[in-house]
């Protein structure tokens, strides 16, 4: 569906309190347009991470980009994740920092092929279990792959179809 509607500032918040709009986004955007927040470009339907000589040389005809708000910045800045990955038991406090890096080399990888999967947040409570907030509920299910491919240990996986929403456990003594 074609639309010449401008994303204002009003828009965006309608969309992030809306949950229907926050995904009818992505299908009403004009082209090609670039996110406010991250600079992220939207062109042949999909997100890419701002490349000016890739888009430049997909549009030859140079058309002024629209300034959007990108799915994944709106996610960041409701606060409301996608995704939800638990790390727990014994080793994942041992070896924190191998889990950490692991964790954010598998984002590198799947920002390649969807510059919107992110990590919102990180945060360890008060009993050494790490908690990752992700903006896409793919990641989240990437992610515990990740773990388990590498550590092994347990991972279970939670989902809700209504919400887009993925809570992974995974635990290793
Ligand atoms: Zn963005």
């Amino acid at each position: 569906m074609q639309t010449t509607k401008r994303y204002t500032n009003q828009t965006f918040t309608k969309h992030v309190d809306d949950e229907a709009g926050r995904h009818r986004t992505l299908r009403s955007l004009p082209e090609p347009a670039v996110c406010q927040v991250c600079g992220d470009v939207y062109a042949d339907r999909r997100w890419s991470k701002n490349d000016p000589a890739r888009v430049a040389s997909k549009h030859k005809q140079f058309r002024a980009q629209q300034s959007v708000v990108c799915p994944a910045c709106q996610r960041q800045h409701s606060g409301v994740p996608s995704g939800f990955v638990y790390v727990e038991g014994k080793f994942s406090t041992l070896h924190r920092d191998e889990i950490r890096q692991l964790l954010e080399n598998e984002v590198q990888r799947a920002s390649e092929d969807n510059p919107l999967a992110r990590i919102m947040n990180w945060q360890v409570d008060a009993d050494g279990r790490l908690t990752v907030e992700t903006t896409t509920d793919h990641l989240a299910q990437r992610l515990g792959h990740a773990l388990s491919k590498a550590f092994h240990g347990k991972t279970r996986y939670g989902f809700s179809h209504r919400n887009k929403l993925t809570r992974v456990w995974w635990h290793r003594d």
